[in-house]
């Protein structure tokens, strides 16, 4: 029996599916203006796998991703970068699909463009408005929290604290300070759409309900994303889907994986304490930052450090070792799957797959068949060990000690901006120099300084 923690109940409950010959899941996408970082990784993986185990299990799964292409995050690059909405998620897109690809992650059923669905969304909101959930104000539509009762139930907020959180956003135009935009005007220079509210965009959370029900139906069996989306966005995406298609569902069992740390701080585009998953790339296999990223239970935090990485590697290194170069013939090791089943509990998958690993050193031929045999299921140890060490690392040089690790960088980044607020721009540019001469170039901008490889 799958077992599953539900954000919406808080507790680890049974997978009762809605019909068990056709699972339905849907998971949020990026907003597609900039690279992904490992962050963003994290629920890519995790939900990868998580519809890797469903499709062991059921007949049937439809897994929806969607792609937020429309968002006032993208508007801000298209002016900043004067390009056009179409070339910037385009390259995006295809940044985002190569990097999927790296973290063998198999493709969605679906990956709606948010662009492609504005009909929809359009239809959904005329729908609130007539039934009143929904009110028009200053060219915005608006959606009255207060005529759905159990708005705060998923993230288990009260009204109260939901505005005293930064994330609710004061305007004067709103009846209650909690309502959210379900449309809103735009701007001649920035993306817009004819509605019957004036030529204007979506709001975010929209967008997926719209989705969602286009592509899975009105209720469906699973909702999956990052902790972060749990309030506003699900909470919102609950609120309007209920209340436009009349329903007691929109999802039986939300999942929630919890975010990557740097330096325990949570990672982040804004904080500017990110590492891009392209950047990454060319030190890392994607398959070993898909095995970094599954070796924490989903729902706690994860610290990343370059040396977390350099220990996946070793570690999925030794596994390979024992695999040599097997083919899948059979099923998955049985224990693997249980703890895959009681809500995708990787840590105790990994120690399985190490004590696999040490029976098959001792001349166990069963035990590596077991090995090998549950790899489709994890997304690692797919290829053959050959292969594995052919390529161990795209660039064998930066495993030496001398090279400098992500959080010297960022440390001496911090120093280096401190050395500025105290006027001590010989230090500031002695570190600037120092970097540089390290293959790391700095580049300041209004918001503070980013950092590249050369
Ligand atoms: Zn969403």
């Amino acid at each position: 029996m799958l077992k599953i923690y539900n954000t919406l109940s808080k507790k680890i409950e049974d997978f009762i599916p809605i019909n068990k010959s056709h699972i339905k899941i849907y998971v949020c996408g990026p907003t597609v203006y900039d690279k992904i970082h490992i962050g963003n990784a994290r629920p890519l993986v995790v939900f990868d796998t998580f519809v890797r185990l469903l499709r062991y299990k059921y007949p049937k799964v439809t897994y929806v991703r969607n792609i937020t292409d429309v968002d006032d995050k993208i508007n801000d690059r298209l002016i900043s970068e004067k390009i056009t909405l179409k070339d910037l998620t385009d390259k995006t897109i295809n940044d985002f699909q190569k990097d999927c690809t790296s973290l063998n992650n198999l493709y969605p059923d679906y990956e709606p463009r948010a662009t492609q669905h504005i009909s929809e969304m359009i239809e959904m909101i005329e729908n609130l408005i007539l039934n009143e959930f929904a009110y028009l104000s200053k060219g915005h539509v608006l959606f009255n929290i207060k005529k759905f009762p159990e708005y705060g139930n998923l993230s288990n907020r009260t009204l109260d604290e939901m505005i005293s959180g930064s994330r609710v956003e004061i305007a004067d135009y709103k009846i209650n300070p909690g309502d959210f935009v379900l449309w809103k005007p735009s701007e001649q220079n920035i993306p817009g759409w004819e509605s019957p509210w004036g030529r204007g965009r979506p709001g975010w959370h929209i967008e997926c309900s719209a989705m969602s029900k286009k592509y899975l139906g009105v209720e469906f069996d699973i909702h999956g994303g990052g902790a972060d989306l749990i309030f506003p966005h699900h909470e919102n995406e609950i609120a309007q889907s209920r209340c436009a298609n009349n329903s007691d569902s929109l999802a039986n069992y939300w999942m929630h994986n919890g975010y990557v740390n740097i330096n325990n701080v949570k990672m982040s585009k804004s904080l500017k304490n990110f590492v891009s998953i392209s950047e990454l790339l060319n030190r890392f296999k994607g398959e070993t930052i898909r095995y970094f990223l599954l070796q924490s239970h989903y729902r706690a935090p994860l610290n990343f450090s370059d040396n977390s990485l350099l220990e996946a590697n070793t570690s999925l290194s030794s596994l390979y070792r024992s695999i040599e170069n097997l083919s899948i013939n059979g099923d998955p090791d049985k224990e693997i799957l249980t703890n895959l089943e009681d809500d995708l509990n990787t840590p105790k998958v990994f120690s399985r797959l190490h004590f696999l690993s040490e029976q098959a050193n001792k001349g166990s031929v069963e035990a590596a068949q077991l090995l090998k045999n549950s790899s489709s299921i994890l997304g690692f140890l797919e290829k053959t060990s050959d292969d594995w060490f052919k390529r161990s690392f795209i660039n064998e040089n930066n495993l030496s000690n001398d090279k400098i690790t992500i959080n010297q960088i960022l440390g001496l980044i911090e120093k280096r901006a401190n050395a500025k607020i105290k006027k001590d721009f010989e230090l500031a540019d002695k570190i600037r120099k120092s970097l540089d001469d390290q293959g790391i170039v700095l580049e300041d901008n209004a918001e503070g300084t980013d950092w590249r490889y050369k």
